[in-house]
């Protein structure tokens, strides 16, 4: 297959040890997203691969996209064409500015168009795409961040990841998924897999005028499912990138007990507000979560300074 969207990586099911989860006799499984491939990382590998068969019926000999000059999903999609061997095309919110992100997107041979901020908020008028598909038309476009239907079906494995792996912790049964959202992408995935079997529960990286909830549902009903099984949880400390010494504090704590790295904008985040929900005794005593690693961790390079190492 040209895009090698066949490649099915693993992400290790392992036990997250935390001082308050033991305290209040919660069990904790970290799916470890961040851990499927050296350089393609994170939730954003599953949400590419529905758009990459889509390429792929259509002919297409690579993917143009957008983002931002940190954007998880912009280098999901590069290291996945430099590893498959397709052509990328990313087209950046703002000015020409190098970051870390925009350095490996670079050495990934992605080619850079920098729209600005007015040109990148045209990106969801009618027409935006003529112009790039006229001068890229063997590409085929992917929406910002890899989201919709499709994005959400490639999630969908997730639940069948942790199935398989169960047994080695030594459990039976979970009884929820709690993760990050952003879009709710990742989480409508979920959904639509677990078709009301388990509850999973998303901590939003975004404020609650979003929309994520509308996100959500606008997919599971496209999917034909119509009595989701979620809550979404505010997670966000005020805006979507706003941190604070706190949250850094815990992560640096929670990094040092589990040996596993966080970044602050959604995984640290989403497990700051798992230990709110814990310690206001939200589940009982023996409830086992997933905890997904949604990976991110290419983009904490972004703050140099506090999370440095
Ligand atoms: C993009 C991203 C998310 C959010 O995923 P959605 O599907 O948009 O909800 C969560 N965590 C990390 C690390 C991400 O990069």
């Amino acid at each position: 297959m040209l895009f090698s969207s066949g490649w099915l990586p693993k992400a290790p099911l392992q036990p997250l040890h935390l001082d308050w989860l033991t305290r209040s006799g919660i069990e904790v499984a970290i799916l470890r997203l961040d851990q499927i491939d050296p350089l393609i990382s994170g939730n954003k590998w599953f949400k590419l691969i529905e758009h990459l068969k889509a390429a792929d019926l259509a002919g297409a000999n690579g993917i143009i996209s957008l983002g931002g000059a940190h954007s998880n999903h912009l280098h999901a999609l590069a290291a996945a064409g430099k590893r498959f061997g397709f052509t990328t095309v990313g087209l950046l919110r703002g000015h020409a500015q190098i970051t870390p992100t925009v350095q490996d997107l670079q050495a990934f041979g992605m080619q850079l168009h920098w729209l600005g901020y007015g040109g990148y908020r045209a990106r969801h008028e009618a027409g935006f795409w003529t112009p790039w598909l006229a001068q890229y038309p063997d590409l085929h476009p992917i929406p910002e961040g890899g989201g919709g239907l499709p994005g959400a079906r490639g999630c969908m494995q997730l639940k069948a990841m942790v199935g398989e792996q169960l047994k080695s912790l030594g459990w039976d049964d979970y009884d929820g998924w709690w993760l990050a959202c952003g879009t709710g992408t990742t989480l409508a995935g979920l959904v639509l897999a677990e078709a009301g079997d388990h509850p999973v529960y998303g901590a939003l990286a975004v404020p609650g005028d979003h929309g994520v909830a509308q996100c959500v549902d606008a997919i599971v009903q496209a999917a034909g499912l119509y009595a989701p099984a979620y809550k979404l949880l505010e997670a966000s400390l005020g805006g979507f990138a706003k941190i604070d010494p706190l949250l850094l504090e815990f992560i640096d704590q929670a990094e040092r007990t589990s040996g596993i790295a966080l970044e602050p904008l959604y995984t640290g985040k989403a497990l700051l507000a798992l230990r709110q929900q814990v310690e206001a005794g939200k589940f009982a005593t023996g409830t086992r979560l997933i905890f997904v690693h949604t990976g991110g961790l290419q983009g904490r390079r972004g703050f140099p300074s506090v999370l440095a190492g």
